[in-house]
């Protein structure tokens, strides 16, 4: 019989990292879920905390962390543009140290480490789609660096760990994923189009609308995730998500159209920096690890609607 793993999740009290601590038990695994709350919730993990294979840390991954473990899967960041720009010190923080924190726990323990990167690190592209050789368009000072920039130098990070030091790394980028076990007050543009439609209040739609995203369900990405962990001898980059690609208007107009709701879009400023157009290409995905999401926009966004109105009890 094969040894129980020991996995590591940071921020796994979060949206993704809470959907991963599932994945991970519901296969045999023995999963350590470390977690500071900033943007995670009990909530998300409450139904898990009776299970034999499950523990919780709270933690900040900006301080050094001492435990034996098999696997490490990095994903303690705030992600949504409000949360990770309401510190903007404490993000930076939270990616370079605790990237490097986790790469030395990595190193010492000879244990695998992916880090939960992200498709902000082509900041706001000039080439669409995005593949990984694309080195991205990212302003260094704006309001969004303290996530892109600190994001890119994490990659740097674990790149050098691996060529110095032969730690076995793995990097994904992320495009938006959204799904169950967001918070109502994320403030991502799904769940703030679900919420607002559900409360009937004005849908608030930056700008005209036409900006693009390609909007990927959680249990896509997770698989993704794994599979690509399990995948020997490739760090990537390589990008995950969805590759539908829809204007932020579509959404708007297709969660009222699900929701059945008579809120009413507004137009709100642009936010600075707010990237124009993104696509994942997802070839190097398709071919290392045979990804293919499965699941529709109009399905998870189903899902989704289904968990937000009983999260806020409608
Ligand atoms: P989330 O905000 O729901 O989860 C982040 C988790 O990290 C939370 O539980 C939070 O409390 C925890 N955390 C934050 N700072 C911490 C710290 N210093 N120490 C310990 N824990 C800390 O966001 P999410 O959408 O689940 O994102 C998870 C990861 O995936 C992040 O690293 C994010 O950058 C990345 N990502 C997500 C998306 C997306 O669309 N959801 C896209 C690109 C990248
Ligand atoms: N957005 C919007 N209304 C909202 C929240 C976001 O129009 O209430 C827009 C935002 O300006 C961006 C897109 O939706 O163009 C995606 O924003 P989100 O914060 O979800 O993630 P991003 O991809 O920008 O990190």
């Amino acid at each position: 019989m094969q040894k129980q793993k020991t996995i590591l999740i940071t921020g796994g009290a979060g949206f993704i990292g809470s959907h991963l601590c599932r994945k991970l038990l519901n296969r045999g695994d023995y999963v350590l879920c470390v977690d500071n709350f900033f943007t995670g919730r009990r909530q998300n993990i409450v139904d898990l905390l009776d299970n034999r294979n499950f523990e919780i840390i709270r933690h900040d991954v900006v301080e050094p962390l001492y435990v034996e473990v098999d696997e490490i899967y990095n994903m303690a960041c705030p992600a949504s543009p409000p949360h990770y720009q309401y510190n903007s010190i404490k993000t930076m923080k939270t990616s370079v140290i605790g990237v490097l924190n986790m790469l030395g726990l990595a190193r010492r323990t000879r244990s695998k480490i992916l880090q939960a990167s992200t498709s902000e690190v082509y900041g706001d592209p000039e080439v669409h789609p995005q593949s990984e050789s694309y080195t991205g368009n990212v302003n260094i000072t704006g309001p969004r660096s303290c996530y892109d920039e600190s994001k890119r130098a994490a990659e740097t990070m674990c790149f050098d760990y691996h060529r110095t030091h032969g730690v076995d790394i793995r990097v994904v980028r992320i495009f938006n994923t959204y799904g169950p076990n967001m918070d109502i007050n994320d403030g991502r543009v799904v769940s703030n189009f679900i919420v607002q439609a559900l409360r009937g209040e004005d849908i608030t739609v930056y700008g005209d609308g036409s900006q693009t995203r390609s909007f990927c369900y959680v249990s896509d990405l997770v698989r993704g995730i794994v599979d690509f962990m399990d995948n020997p001898d490739f760090t990537g980059p390589m990008n995950l998500g969805n590759d539908g690609e829809f204007t932020i208007l579509e959404l708007a107009e297709k969660v009222i159209q699900l929701t059945g709701s008579k809120s009413k879009i507004i137009h709100k400023d642009l936010p600075v920096d707010d990237p124009t157009r993104r696509r994942p290409d997802l070839t190097l995905a398709r071919s290392r690890i045979n990804y293919e999401p499965q699941v529709k926009l109009e399905d998870g966004l189903k899902e989704t609607i289904a968990y937000f109105k009983s999260a806020i009890g409608n």
